[in-house]
Order: structure tokens, then sequence, then C-alpha cells
């Protein structure tokens, strides 16, 4: 149903007359001061209520009558109307089961629980003719916000990026040889690459990245909820990933989990896949052109439970329960349906019903093969009874065929479907190291009799240790981001995947130095290393082959130090300890991975969260602030002028080229000593205008605001400042010598 979508069947007429024949764009804003304030505001006002628009048009109009602002309603209609953007609203099962779309379109009762898709309540009143759905879900169209980003000339200039960035790479790549490149977006991986050199994608087509996840928005359950967005990969890394640039898909509301995610995602994708096959065409401000966009998926982000359900595959757990399907056979317990993807077989397997399997050889692992899913996918579409099917589900790792094969462009399946930097080897695999060191009774527990001679994490070392993690936090300048809390009373619950990041492979090599004997410190040294290669920027392809080879031998060593063929220690292999085997491919295959991991994801949620207003209606509310960001970052990608502007702070001053000085300043001339003249001498000798320079009495500043939108800041202040608390941004790297 997906392969055959049109867009005649999904926009009303005068909808898609405006989608089909996008107009030539003026680029200033509607030139009516009182729409363009109203407008303003109403961009301004992001995250505040309708009250505080309100009151404002009021105050306006109370001081300068003349001004006839519009009332919130008026423009949030005005807003709609001129970013052209379309949300749809279809109608699911009050329990969340499913969306009433697709072949649920004409059903009055959910297929999964019989519950009523319409309110009794009004059925009866009016004998069955008012139909009141009970609950709704939200989709955002793809194809108007993405003609949105066309029109100026400037946001037009940024989606040109891809295609320059592409033939710059391709051009590169031509003369210095395939294997000399470096890896810095998801234009260098081997997959999109490839895609561009068959002739898939073209100039003016659309790539996108598709992301979905889970979203917790209050501290209560109540508030779980389903968020997928559209992630522009036209645009620079530097724009890509900004709030701003990221296209709203749809909201699910819970709080109960979807049973069928696809009957959610079928509007959406539905819509995507007309445009893949009749194409969105585009007023190109920056040329000043029409031109057709054919929309090209190149991936698809989940955490580990979604993306089982997007695959098709049956989850972690599996026997074949890797997320990127690459086949690799895991082994159970004796009765557990649980499998772990463990290589080296177990003491005492030998005759094991599902597990006898030799040791599997680290360097000869399969890899996610199109062919096989596709051979593995029909075998299991054609069982004949309920149990063929549990069983060719049980050997392929395929329990049925996924949404996205209906799609006309897309990386073939399953390689469309990525793995996920930020749950896998961040939050889980920290979790698992913790829970070993701990030796955390979850972990443990299995395993009585033996001893762990790594767990130390206990007592009074764990509480001495915890300190010293939160104390360590003071020396990681606050471009660093949050610093690890004290792991020691915050548990591992709670712990944000950017707080493990630092304290584990930022601090870790610092903090269990003398803490965790050897060699499991070498060990977990060795796993530090490659994956600080795979979070860098810019990663080398030495640097990528030498993190390969760290992270095989680190998988393989786990299994060595830790586990020792103990059946009783199966458990510690999850499968976060197999992801590793396939980071460095990947990044070959897709460039660094933090580009294409749930971190943006992460994010959005944060900035949706923010902006909720009415917790007693929260989906509702959650669904008509997302609107407004659909409708306020199309207007401002329309009319960049509109956007809201920061002024600089009280008391700064501007240097040019992106420096500025900021307060605190001293307030009287302060008198240099005869040393800092000797240095300013030094620093102003050659300076044009050197003569007209006071070295002896100058003013101090305390912070410098630097390109990068660093803050530096002065000896002078810092040193005043040193509390335990404040975090210190003297972390200096000297390049020159001086
Ligand atoms: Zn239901
Ligand atoms: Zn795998």
């Amino acid at each position: 149903m997906v392969k055959d979508a049109t867009l005649a069947s999904q926009f009303d007429p005068e909808e898609l007359a405006e989608l089909l024949d996008p107009q030539e764009h003026t680029s200033t804003p509607p030139d009516d001061p009182n729409l363009k304030l109203s407008l303003l505001n109403f961009i301004s006002f992001m995250g505040c209520s309708q009250g505080t628009y309100e009151a404002a048009r009021q105050n306006t109009q109370q001081c300068f009558p003349d001004i006839e602002l519009l009332s919130y309603y008026q423009v949030e209609r005005r807003a709609r109307n001129l970013s052209g953007i379309v949300t749809w609203e279809h109608h699911m099962c009050v329990d969340s089961c499913v969306g009433f779309t697709g072949p649920y379109a004409n059903m009055e009762n959910c297929p999964e629980c019989g519950k009523a898709r319409y309110k009794e309540k009004d059925l009866q009143e009016s004998d069955g003719e008012r139909k009141v759905p009970r609950k709704v879900f939200t989709t955002f169209p793809v194809g108007p916000q993405i003609q949105a980003r066309w029109k100026h000339s400037q946001t037009a200039k940024d989606m040109h990026y891809r295609w320059e960035k592409t033939q710059e790479i391709l051009r590169e790549r031509a003369e210095s040889g395939e294997h000399h490149g470096i890896y810095d977006d998801i234009l260098c991986g081997e997959s999109y690459l490839n895609t561009v050199k068959g002739g898939v994608i073209d100039e003016y087509d659309t790539v996108l990245m598709l992301s979905l996840d889970g979203a917790q928005l209050h501290q209560n359950k109540k508030s779980d909820c389903w968020i997928y967005i559209w992630i522009l990969v036209d645009l620079a890394p530097g724009k890509r990933y900004k709030i701003q640039n990221i296209l709203p898909g749809g909201i699910i509301p819970g709080p109960d989990s979807p049973k069928d995610l696809d009957s959610f995602l079928f509007p959406g994708l539905a819509h995507v896949s007309a445009l893949q096959r009749e194409g969105l065409p585009l007023w190109d401000g920056y040329r000043r052109q029409r031109a057709i966009s054919f929309l090209f998926l190149l991936l698809v982000l989940a955490d580990a439970v979604a993306m089982a359900q997007l695959s098709g595959s049956v989850g972690h757990h599996g026997r074949k329960g890797c997320r990127l399907l690459c086949g690799f056979i895991g082994r159970n317990k004796a009765y557990g349906s649980h499998y772990y993807p463990a290589l080296l077989r177990p003491h005492g397997f030998e005759n094991h019903r599902t597990s006898s399997h030799p040791d599997i050889d680290i360097h000869a692992l399969p890899i996610p093969d199109t062919n096989k899913y596709r051979t593995d996918l029909f075998y299991v579409i054609a069982s004949r009874t309920k149990v063929e099917h549990e069983r060719r589900r049980f050997n392929t790792g395929i329990g049925k065929p996924s949404i996205f094969a209906g799609l006309h462009r897309i990386l073939p399946l399953p390689t469309c479907f990525a793995g996920d930097l930020m749950h896998q080897p961040l939050i889980n695999l920290a979790s698992l190291l913790l829970d070993l060191w701990c030796a955390r009774p979850g972990a443990r527990d299995y395993d009585h009799s033996s001893d762990w001679p790594w767990a130390v994490l206990t007592g009074a070392v764990w509480k001495a240790h915890g300190k010293v993690v939160s104390q360590a936090a003071r020396h990681l300048p606050t471009s660093f981001g949050r610093t690890p809390r004290n792991p020691q009373e915050k548990g591992s619950s709670g712990y944000k995947a950017w707080e493990f990041l630092n304290y584990i492979y930022g601090e870790g090599p610092g903090v269990f130095y003398g803490v965790l004997p050897e060699p499991y410190y070498s060990h977990f040294c060795r796993l530090v290393r490659a994956i600080r290669i795979i979070h860098q920027h810019t990663i080398s392809r030495e640097q990528l082959v030498t993190a390969h080879k760290l992270l095989l031998r680190w998988v393989l060593d786990f299994e060595l130090l830790y586990c020792k063929r103990n059946p009783d220690r199966l458990h510690f292999v999850r499968q976060c300890v197999h992801s590793l085997v396939h980071l460095a491919r990947e990044t070959h295959r897709l460039g660094p991975l933090w580009l294409s991991s749930q971190w943006t994801m992460e994010r959005v949620i944060g900035y949706l969260g923010s902006l909720l207003r009415q917790p007693s209606n929260i989906f509702r509310n959650l669904a008509a602030q997302t609107k407004r960001v659909a409708n306020t970052n199309a207007l401002v990608a329309m009319w960049p002028e509109l956007q809201k502007t920061k002024g600089d702070p009280r008391g700064s001053k501007d240097l040019g080229d992106d420096y500025l000085l900021l307060g605190p300043k001293d307030t009287s001339l302060y008198q240099t000593s005869p040393a800092e003249q000797a240095a300013l001498e030094t620093f102003f000798s050659g300076h044009p205008d050197a003569e007209d320079i006071d070295r002896q009495s100058v003013y101090r500043w305390g912070r410098l605001k630097i390109p990068t939108e660093q803050i530096a800041r002065s000896r002078w202040k810092e040193m005043e400042l040193c509390s335990d608390m404040a975090r210190t941004d003297r972390n200096v790297k000297v390049c020159h010598s001086v």
C-alpha cells in the first residue's frame, strides 16, 4: 500500500495545486508592518503561552493604536498559509495499539484489543451519524517542509551543500585513490557514494534520514509517546542537526506502546513514496529556477526496541539478534530463551540443543547481506503454518517484511537500518562494565560461586571513586557539556548518555588507574582508545583500521578475561559487546557514526518537552507545539530575517572577526607591571598603530568569546572564583613555541 500511494490521494485539490506549483519567492518578508510584527512576535514567543502573545499584542495596541496586530488565532493561520506546512490527523486506538490507516482505515474497532474507534456517546446521540474519534495521532508530511528550505537564496544555497561536497569527495578520491580518504561526513560513506556513482541520487534530490524514538515528556509514565523526525543530509553537518533544520515527521501518543508501529508510520511513508515516484517540484531561490527533487531515504535510525519493529527483525534477545541483521548466531543458556552473541562455546555445550556450534572466528564474522536478507524473508513469508513460521523466524532472525520495503528509493534492506552509537557503545556497554566492576546483583546472581577479580568498585572503594569522578568534573571545560555526577550516588539509572561518555571514555583511563587491576585496566584502555577514534569529527583511514583491530581484540579478550567459557557468565555477552565489531566497518560505510546516531532525536525530545505548557492534555499540546515549531522553522527558512536574534550581552565589546569581549571589566584603569608591559610590547611589535596603544594603563576583561562560540576566561577573574564547584576553562593547548 505504501508502494502505490499517490499525492492526489493525500492532499485536497487546493493544497495539491500549491504543492505541485511552487511560486517564485520574494526574498523579503511581507512588507505589511502589522503582519510582519505579528509574525515576529509569533516566532519570538515560541515556548510561551498564547496568553503571552495576546498580552504583548494588547500592550502594543494600547501604546500605538494605529498598529493592528493579528490575534493569535489569525497569526497562526497566516503562518500556516505562508509556510505551506500541512498537518494530518488520523484516528488511532484509544490504547495506542494501531492507527486506523492502510489496511485498518475502515475498521470501527481496534483489530488488536477490540476497543471502539469512535466516541460512543456522540454515535448514540446522533444515530450513528457523528463519528468523533477517541484519539488521534499527528503526521507532518515532509514535502511542503522541504519546499520551504529551497525558497530563499541563502537557505537554498545551504541545501546545495550535499551535491557540492559530493563532487569534491569524488574528485579527491579520483586523484588520490579510494583508500586515502578521510571520514568527516555521511557523504564520505561508501553507501552514499556508491548510490551516487550508480546514478540513483542526483543533484536536486533530497537525501533523508528518519529517526524514531520513544520519549517520556514528564516524570510520570503517562507521558510516554513516540516521535519521529526527518534529518536533511543535504545540509552541511554544522547546520543539519540544528533544531531549526529538523523536519518533524509524526507524533504518536502513548502511554501504551504501539503494537503495530507501521500503521502509525503509514501516512508519512506513503507520502514519501508518492514523492519518490512523482517528484517534488521546487523553486530554487539561489539559482532562481525550478527543479524537481526525488526523495531518497538513506537511513532509518531508532533505539533497539523500536528498530526491531521497523526492520521486522526478531529483536536483541533472538538467536540472530544483531540489529544490523548480520546473521551472527547467538547462544542461550540451558533452558533460557534469551540468546547472547558469544563467540566462544562455553564449557559443557558440546551437546547443547541450540548452541553447540563451535567457536566463531572473530576475523570471519558475517556482515549484513542484502541478497541473503531477501531470500530469508521470502522463506519466512512462505511459511504455511504458525509452527513453521516460528521455526523459520527463529532460523533467520526475520519476523516479518518491513514497511520500508514499500519505498522506491532507499538503501537496500537491511543496510538502511543503522546501528546506534549512543545507546549501544555508550549507555549499554558502560552499564555492563559498571555492573561487572560493581558486582551488581543482576549480573552477579547467576554466578554465586566463582571469584570476580575485576569486581573492585564496592564498599569504600566505590564511594571514594564516586567522589573522585564528581570532583574531576571541574577540570572539564564547559564546552565539554554536562559533566558526570557522582556515579556511586546516582546509580546508573538517570545517568545521561553524555555523562557516560565523559565518565567512562573521557575520565575513565584516569579515574580507573590504580583502581581496576591488570589485565582488566589495559583491556579497558584499548576500548577507550578505539571509542575515542570512532567519535572523532575527522577520522583517517589509518585510525579507523587501528580502531577496528582494537575493537575486535577487545571483544575476544572480553570473553577470555571475563566469561572464561563459563556457562553461568554467558549473559555478560550482551548485544552491546557484539555491536563493537561493526563500528569500524559501519564508519567506512556511513561516515562518522555520531552523525547518524540518536543524539539529534534526544535533543529534539528535550526541546519539544521544554515547550509543553499543559501537562493535563499533554499529547494534544505536544502536537500543537510541534506544529508551531514546523511552521516557524519553515517561515525562518523562507525569510531568515524573521529569525529571533540574540543581541550581544550588555557591556560586551565586539572586536570583529567573531571575537567578543565579555564582562566583568575593570571599573578603573589598571596599571600594568613591568613584566606585563614587556609582554604587551612583544605582542604589539609590528602592529600598524602600535605607537598609539597605551601599555601602562589598561582595562582588563574577564572573558572572551572566540569564533567557535567557546568562552575563554582571563586569569585575572578566574583566580578569584576558584571555589570547589566552579568549572575551570583554563585548559590551554599551545601549538607554537612561545
Ligand atoms: Zn487497541
Ligand atoms: Zn552483527
